[in-house]
């Protein structure tokens, strides 16, 4: 049953043109393959095919052990089962899960409208509310959705030990056979997309009023740059100085915001946060994340006898033993990620940035299009400050990540944008989807907010993101 399961959660929407031109990932009988391969034949004589996962996280349930990240050294889990947030609304709770993966559906409906001629029609008609552009160039999205229910759609109890199989982000082991299954990360890249849209909502701290903001992983440099403040190499302010330093997340009272970045910087390395004074926490083993996800920058087979985290290298704990070596870290300081997660149109956060600030804009100025009663000041929360860490998603995902905490669910305003007008949402975030392929001058519009326009330039990055399974 979990077999089934797995296999059916895999690839719940391919339809995808493989590296040949040919469809993959489905058995099609002969006719159908033919006329598959016609329909995108057709597609790519007139427009462009494009990849996008659409991921509205979660989707199990939160359990009192231990239940995601698989450590392979250890055979145990080493982290929580993150089921997202909740809130109380007169009496009932309001899921994340269930609000996200309601929103990322009506996404996945949009971007598959450009499949037909007919649907491009109501494309186009949702298009030009934006612009005034003569002419549009045909996009077909290759979309799929990390996830079609949730643990709620399932007979599994609660505590049952294969509930949050289907939704695990790591690799994990088949509770019956013990076979490796790929979790959401390695589903993700054997995808192989250009574009991962991760909807997720956040609860929102005591004065906070609500808005939306951008989840963001910085790239080696960054983490370079730590490590030798660490070792006494550079001055703290040269940090300090980053806007980074602005966005960190604090996870522990009282510390510094360098403290933190620190603590997650050996989480980055090693998998061993930091104590507060910097020496390794051995009780907060995050693993080597980077061997947990099946993907082409794993460590060889076999990588786990060779582990000794007392030895100088890749998996030393002592930080002065530690080198960064292997498939993972030669990635980690490829021009490819430097594109990905630092610098760009921003300044900081690279296209990974820039693609969230945009679809943010877009939630934004897709509100005030499509609902005029959204004009009034006061209707819709700000884009805040990213939120900044080594976070999984952006950092072993191999495509431009636009990581979104797109309301605050315990606030009104923000909880009324995601119910009732979820459908302006959903379309607002297809035409930034849309704008982040082939571009689209805007409507001018005196709102806050507005979105720049401009295409990111996927060209650059050439195969790198079909490299990225084995
Ligand atoms: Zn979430």
């Amino acid at each position: 049953m979990l077999t089934d399961k797995q296999l059916h959660f895999q690839f719940p929407t391919r339809h995808k043109p493989g590296k040949n031109g040919t469809s993959a990932g489905y058995r099609l009988p002969g006719w159908l393959l033919v006329l598959t391969c016609l329909a995108i034949a057709t597609a790519c004589r007139q427009g462009v095919v494009h990849t996008v996962v659409i991921d509205p996280g979660h989707g199990g349930v939160q359990k009192s052990t231990p239940d995601d990240k698989w450590d392979p050294i250890q055979k145990r889990y080493l982290g929580s089962y993150l089921s997202g947030m909740s809130t109380e609304v007169n009496g009932k709770r309001v899921y994340e899960h269930i609000e996200v993966l309601k929103l990322a559906r009506r996404l996945h409906v949009w971007l598959e409208l450009t499949h037909t001629d007919q649907g491009w029609r109501e494309f186009l008609a949702l298009l030009k509310k934006f612009s005034d552009q003569k002419s549009f160039q045909r996009i077909y999205f290759d979309s799929s959705l990390t996830r079609t229910d949730s643990w709620l759609d399932h007979e599994l109890d609660a505590d049952d030990p294969d509930v949050n199989a289907p939704y695990r982000l790591y690799d994990y082991p088949d509770s019956k056979s013990g076979q490796m299954q790929p979790g959401r990360i390695s589903r993700i890249n054997q995808l192989e997309p250009e574009l991962i849209v991760s909807l997720h909502n956040n609860p929102a701290g005591s004065g906070h009023s609500g808005g939306m903001a951008a989840v963001l992983a910085p790239a080696w440099g960054t983490f370079a740059l730590i490590r030798k403040i660490d070792e006494g190499q550079e001055p703290e302010i040269r940090f300090l100085r980053t806007p980074w330093a602005q966005t960190w997340l604090i996870t522990d009272p009282g510390w510094s915001v360098f403290q933190a970045a620190r603590a997650d910087t050996w989480v980055y390395f090693h998998g061993y946060r930091t104590t507060a004074d910097g020496s390794p926490d051995r009780s907060k083993n995050r693993g080597i994340r980077q061997n947990m996800v099946q993907w082409s920058y794993a460590d060889k087979p076999g990588w786990e006898a060779k582990y000794n985290p007392d030895q100088r290298g890749p998996y030393a704990i002592r930080h002065a033993d530690f080198q960064a070596s292997g498939p993972f870290f030669d990635r980690e300081r490829s021009r490819f990620e430097s594109w990905r997660r630092s610098g760009g149109p921003l300044g900081y956060g690279g296209d990974n940035h820039y693609a969230s600030d945009e679809l943010m804009r877009f939630a934004q100025y897709g509100f005030r299009t499509l609902a005029k009663e959204l004009r009034t000041d006061g209707a819709i929360g700000p884009i805040n400050p990213p939120y900044t860490s080594t976070y999984s998603l952006p950092t072993f995902s191999n495509a431009i990540v636009a990581y979104l905490e797109i309301a605050y669910l315990n606030r009104k305003r923000d909880r009324q944008l995601m119910t009732a007008y979820r459908e302006e949402l959903a379309q607002s975030l297809a035409v930034g989807i849309y704008s982040l392929f082939a571009g689209l001058e805007l409507k001018p519009r005196a709102w806050p907010f507005v979105p720049d326009g401009s295409a990111i330039n996927f060209e650059k990055y050439g195969r790198y993101f079909r490299d990225v399974s084995e």
